[in-house]
C-alpha cells in the first residue's frame, strides 16, 4: 500500500454516511458505460473513434500484460503522453490493476520528470519517443527500481501500441486498489522548490467527478472537446474526460486550444462542451471577431467551462455574445476543492463570480491575517476541508505543517471573497506562484535554479500583468560583483537544467539590489509593486 495522509475516521464515516464516498473504484463510471452502451463512442482522436467496448478492450489488454509481468498494488508509474486516446487507455489500465500513476505534463522536461521519479520511484514508465527526454534511454537510469518502460512510437519490444493491441486476459484476481487508498497522484501547481504530488483516492476523486457531472449536466449526449493538457485536474475531472466517461458521452481530443485546430473539430464532431482557460477564450473570441464564418463552425457548442486563472467580467460576458454558448465558471485546484457557477444562476453570479463548492460538506473558511473569519464581501485567505480535498502532500511532512492548519484545513494561498449568497470570487493570491495562463509556476523553484548559475547572487521571480496570458513572469536578478550574464545566458542555463519551457522567465531585469523585509527576506510585495510601476511607465511612454 502507498502511505499517505488519510482523512480522520470520523470524517471518513461521515462522508460515507452522507453518500459522498461510495466505496467504488475510479473505473466505476467508465465500466458502467461499457456494460450499458458498449457501442457508444467514448473517444475520438484524429481519425480514430473508439467505442466504450473497444477502449475497454485495449485498456484491459495492457492491464493484463502488466499484471502478468507482476505489476499491481503498491506499484507506481510515471506516465507522460501528449493529448491522445492512449492517455486515457493507460490511466484506465493502471487503475484496473491498482498501479498508481503520476501523469506528468507533456511540457515537463528532465527536471520535473526527475523530481517525480525520485518522489515515487516508479516501477513502470510510459512515455513517447517523440519527447526529447526519451530519444534514448538515459532517463531510465534515474528511475531507481524501474522494472519496465513502454513508449509510444518505439517500434520495438517496448512499443506501447503493441501492449495495448495484443489480446490478453486479465487474471480473475486483478483489481483496483481499495477505494480509500491512493488511485493516482495529481500534480500540484506548487509554490515551493520541488513540484509536490497530491495523493487522490478512488472515493474522493470519484465523488468530485459524480457531482461535477450532475452540476454541469453532462449526459450521454455530451460531446466534450478536451483541448487543455489532459493531466490537468480541470481537464480530467471538472467534470473533464472522466466526467464524460461517467455520463457515457464522447471525448474529442485536441492537441491544444488553438481555434484553427479546435473549430473544425467542433464542426466535424458536433462538439457540445469545452473547457478552456481564459487566454484560450480570448483567442476563440478574437477568431470569431476576425471571421464571422468561424461562429458558424462552432454552432453546436452549448456550454463553455472556464477556469484555472482569473477571468475578467467583461470577457466572461462576451462568451454567450460572441461564442453563442452558455458559460459556467470553475474555480478548482488539483488539491481538491472545486466550485462552479450553476445553470440558472443570475447574470451577476455567472459573470462576476467563480461559483460555489460542489459539496454541502466542503467546509470553507475565509480568514483575515490573524486567522479570524471575515464578513461576506471582504477578501480573505481561503482555507478548505472536505470529502475530496486532500489531507497532505505526498512525502512532504515539513511542508504539510504549513500547508494545513491544526484542524486539517488546507490553506489554499488564494484570496477570495464570499458574495451573492455563498459564491466565491477569486480576487488574488498570497502563494508565491505565477499563474501564466493557467500554467502554474512556483517562484521558489525557478529562483533556486537561477541561483545555481555562478554569476547570480540573488534572484526573485514575480508575476506581472499580461494582456494575453493574464500573468507573465519577470526574473529580477542581482549579479555577483564583477560577474556578467545576460538574459539569454540565464535562459540557456535554465533550459540546460531541464525545466519546462512555460517556466522560463518571460523577462529578466538586472538590478543592483533587491528590497528586503524587516527580517531580511526579499520583499516580494514591494518588488511586485515596482514591476507594476515600471510596466505602467513603459505603457505611458509607448
Ligand atoms: P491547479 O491546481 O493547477 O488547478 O491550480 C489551482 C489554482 O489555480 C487555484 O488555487 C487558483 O490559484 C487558480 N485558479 C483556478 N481556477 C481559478 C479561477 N477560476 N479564477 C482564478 N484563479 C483560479
Amino acid at each position: 500500500m502507498i502511505e499517505f495522509t488519510r482523512w480522520p475516521d470520523q470524517f471518513a464515516r461521515h462522508y460515507r454516511a452522507a453518500g459522498h464516498w461510495i466505496d467504488a473504484p475510479l473505473t466505476r463510471g467508465f465500466q458502467a458505460q461499457v456494460a450499458a452502451r458498449p457501442d457508444a463512442t467514448a473517444i475520438i482522436c484524429g481519425a480514430r473513434q473508439l467505442s466504450y467496448a473497444e477502449a475497454d478492450r485495449l485498456a484491459t489488454n495492457l492491464a493484463a500484460r502488466l499484471s502478468a509481468h507482476g505489476f499491481g498494488h503498491g506499484d507506481t508509474a510515471l506516465v507522460q503522453l501528449p493529448n491522445l486516446a492512449e492517455f486515457y487507455l493507460i490511466f484506465l489500465a493502471l487503475l484496473k490493476i491498482g498501479v498508481a500513476p503520476v501523469n506528468a505534463l507533456f511540457s515537463h522536461r528532465l527536471l520535473e520528470m526527475s523530481s517525480y521519479a525520485s518522489q515515487i520511484s516508479p516501477a513502470l514508465l510510459i512515455g513517447a519517443r517523440g519527447h526529447e527526454l526519451f530519444r534514448d534511454d538515459a532517463f531510465l537510469d534515474r528511475c531507481e527500481g524501474l522494472r519496465l518502460a513502454l513508449f509510444l512510437g518505439d517500434g520495438g519490444p517496448q512499443d506501447l501500441k503493441d501492449w495495448l493491441n495484443t489480446p490478453a486476459t486479465l487474471p480473475a484476481d486483478a483489481r483496483p486498489t481499495p477505494p480509500d487508498e491512493v488511485a493516482f497522484f495529481q500534480l500540484s501547481g506548487g509554490s515551493t522548490g520541488t513540484p509536490k504530488l497530491i495523493p487522490r483516492t478512488h472515493n474522493d476523486y470519484d465523488y468530485s467527478i459524480r457531482e461535477s457531472v450532475r452540476i454541469c449536466g453532462f449526459t450521454e449526449a455530451t460531446r466534450y472537446l478536451s483541448a487543455l493538457p489532459a493531466p490537468h485536474n480541470f481537464a480530467m475531472s471538472s467534470p473533464g474526460a472522466l466526467g464524460v466517461f461517467d455520463a457515457g458521452g464522447t471525448v474529442v481530443i485536441a492537441d491544444n486550444p488553438d481555434p484553427t485546430l479546435c473549430f473544425p473539430l467542433i464542426q466535424q464532431h458536433r462538439v457540445t462542451t469545452v473547457a478552456l482557460v481564459p487566454p484560450a477564450v480570448a483567442l476563440w473570441q478574437s477568431a470569431v471577431l476576425a471571421d464571422p464564418g468561424a461562429g458558424a463552425q462552432i454552432a453546436s457548442l452549448d456550454l463553455m467551462l472556464v477556469g484555472g486563472a482569473n477571468f475578467a467580467e467583461a470577457q466572461a460576458r462576451r462568451v454567450p455574445e460572441l461564442l453563442g454558448c452558455r458559460l459556467q465558471q470553475v474555480f478548482g485546484m488539483a488539491e481538491g476543492l472545486v466550485n462552479y457557477t450553476r445553470a440558472g444562476d443570475s447574470e451577476a453570479v455567472t459573470f462576476t463570480t467563480q461559483g460555489r463548492p460542489i459539496s454541502p460538506d466542503d467546509e470553507i473558511r475565509i480568514l483575515d491575517a490573524s486567522g479570524a473569519p471575515v464578513p461576506d464581501g471582504t477578501p480573505g485567505h481561503l482555507a478548505v476541508r472536505g470529502p475530496y480535498t486532500f489531507r497532505g502532500y505526498y512525502r512532504a511532512p515539513a511542508h504539510n505543517t504549513t500547508a494545513f492548519d491544526a484542524e486539517g484545513f488546507y490553506i489554499t494561498g488564494d484570496i477570495v471573497e464570499r458574495v451573492h449568497g455563498g459564491n466565491l470570487r477569486v480576487v488574488g493570491r498570497v502563494k508565491d506562484q505565477i499563474n501564466r495562463g493557467g500554467e502554474k509556476i512556483a517562484a521558489e523553484e525557478i529562483e533556486n535554479l537561477l541561483l545555481r548559475h555562478p554569476a547570480v547572487q540573488q534572484a526573485a521571480l514575480v508575476a506581472v500583468a499580461d494582456e494575453t496570458l493574464g500573468e507573465k513572469s519577470n526574473a529580477i536578478i542581482v549579479l555577483r560583483d564583477g560577474e556578467a550574464a545576460t538574459a539569454m545566458v540565464l535562459r540557456r542555463h535554465l533550459l540546460a537544467l531541464g525545466i519546462a519551457e512555460y517556466k522560463l522567465p518571460d523577462r529578466f531585469r538586472f538590478v543592483a539590489d533587491l528590497p528586503l523585509t524587516a527580517v531580511g527576506k526579499i520583499d516580494k510585495l514591494r518588488l511586485r509593486q515596482a514591476e507594476f510601476d515600471l510596466q505602467q511607465s513603459r505603457r505611458m511612454t509607448l
